[in-house]
């Protein structure tokens, strides 16, 4: 079996690996074991000094991979510079970091000699999506691995380049073999690797029913798991809102990633005193998008990931219209080779229509015209997910009181959702659980182990 990079820009393959055998799998493990015998003895000195060298090979070598996330999945070669240099401070930061962050801790107990040391588990693994193809990776690989953790992925099989890439970049900066491993395996290998004893736990970015299978075996088989999954981020804009730079952050918060992000704001809930002129501002900067060549710097939108997940949207958008949407603007898909799908605009999505608890994921953003903040509150709770959100007002007590109401894992005022080394990232609901980024995200595969002297 091969796993093969296309270029959705063109529909044309560009490269095919050979995916591993059970054995070969199963060697992978052992030689992770084996690495975190030695590897969990390494100062955090030693391993800082390796993931300082990552993050300037990642700032180096920027370009190479810049265009490697391009053509394995279609991002805008601008984004995929950012998201290189992204990844170039999360390692840092957890280079930097972890050894504060796992410091003893005293506890404060009157008449107990007692503190929490944190210690490492053992092999983990990530089974990591294409979206964000360096991003996701390093946001599980750095925390952990400066832990003393050793981490074994499995990449989404449309970014094999990526997934080579990064095995390489953590080999070339003297990362030891087996504390960092790429494995080209079917998702069907996962549950074998997640009962392997020797794994002790499991992180996964990626859609609910993927979330759902690895939680189910690694819930069978009493292993650890974080699950960073879909959302439906509410976008809420009030009538006091400054409405000109509104409307701009409301084009990028949907069209980052060409829409394919977890925290792309997806429901814009507008209060009815403004809602025809964030209309009118919206629909207006939407259909200025320029789709083209994600390596042409002029492209303001590239194709999605893959062929089948334009004909995923476009059965999900039909299904709206089919229940009564409105399209706005777009709603189809351009007359041209590649991925692309015409930015989209879609009002009067009941909550009774198949799509309006779904993540869309892709140029289409969905408008909901509520009478005031109550409603628009109710409507944003309104989810099976919990990720993100944003509410825009220029009265901050008031976005304050807004963000404390709304049911998710993180609310920005006056800015759409947006993921930072230094700031927990994670949701509720169907969106998952457990925390990544910040001194949060290395907590979550450490054993807090009590000390008590007496
Ligand atoms: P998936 O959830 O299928 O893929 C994410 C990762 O999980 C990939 O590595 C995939 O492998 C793996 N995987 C899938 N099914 C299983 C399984 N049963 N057991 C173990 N591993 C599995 O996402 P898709 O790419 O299919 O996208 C579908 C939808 O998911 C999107 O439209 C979007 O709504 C959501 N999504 C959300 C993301 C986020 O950032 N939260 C990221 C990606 C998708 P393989 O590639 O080999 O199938």
């Amino acid at each position: 079996m091969s796993i093969v990079s296309v270029n959705p820009a063109t529909n044309q393959e560009l490269k095919s690996f050979e995916a591993l055998s059970k054995d070969e799998v199963l060697s992978a493990i052992e030689r992770a074991d084996q690495a975190f015998q030695s590897w969990r003895k390494t100062s955090f000195a030693e391993r800082k000094q390796c993931l300082l060298d990552v993050a300037a090979q990642l700032r180096s070598r920027s370009d190479e991979y810049s265009r490697l996330i391009s053509r394995d999945m279609g991002k805008r070669i601008s984004e995929s510079e950012y998201e290189i240099e992204y990844c170039a401070n999360i390692s840092e930061f957890y280079a930097n970091g972890a050894e504060s962050f796992l410091a003893d801790e005293p506890m404060e107990v009157e008449g107990v000699d007692a503190y929490i040391q944190y210690t490492p588990l053992g092999v983990l693994m990530g089974v990591m999506p294409w979206n964000f193809p360096f991003y996701q990776v390093i946001r599980f690989a750095t925390p952990n691995i400066m832990a003393g953790n050793t981490v074994m992925v499995k990449h989404a099989s449309n970014v094999p380049q990526c997934a080579q890439a990064i095995e390489d970049l953590f080999h070339d900066c003297g990362l030891p073999t087996g504390v960092y491993t790429n494995l080209f395996i079917p998702s069907e290998f996962v549950e074998t690797i997640i009962s392997d004893s020797r794994v002790q736990g499991v992180s996964l970015t990626g859609s609910e029913k993927a979330g759902a299978a690895v939680a189910a075996v690694a819930g069978k088989n009493l292993k650890r798991s974080v699950l960073e999954l879909g959302g439906n981020d509410p976008f809420i804009v009030l009538e006091d809102a400054d409405l000109d730079s509104t409307i701009e952050l409301a084009v990028q918060g949907r069209m980052v990633n060409a829409g394919q992000s977890c925290v792309a704001s997806k429901r814009f809930i507008v209060v009815e005193p403004v809602a025809e002129r964030f209309l009118e501002g919206f629909k207006e900067q939407l259909s200025q998008m320029k789709l083209g060549d994600p390596l042409d710097e002029d492209t303001t939108l590239s194709p999605l990931s893959t062929e089948q997940a334009a004909v995923k949207l476009q059965q999900q958008v039909q299904s709206a219209i089919d229940a009564g949407a409105t399209v706005l603007l777009g709603g189809d898909r351009p007359d041209r080779e590649g991925a692309y799908f015409n930015p989209t605009i879609l009002t009067d999505v009941t909550p009774d229509a198949p799509t309006f608890d779904q993540e869309l994921f892709g140029p289409v953003a969905t408008v909901y015209v509520v009478k005031d903040e109550a409603e628009a509150i109710e409507l944003a709770n309104h989810s099976s997910f919990g990720l993100g959100g944003s509410v825009f007002t220029q009265d901050n007590q008031r976005g304050r009181r807004v963000a404390e109401q709304i049911e998710s894992g993180m609310v920005f005022i006056n800015q759409p959702t947006k993921s930072q080394a230094e700031l927990p990232f994670g949701g509720i609901k169907n969106s998952g659980y457990g925390r990544e980024l910040s001194h949060l995200g290395i907590l979550e595969f450490v054993n807090k182990k009590l000390i008590h002297a007496g």
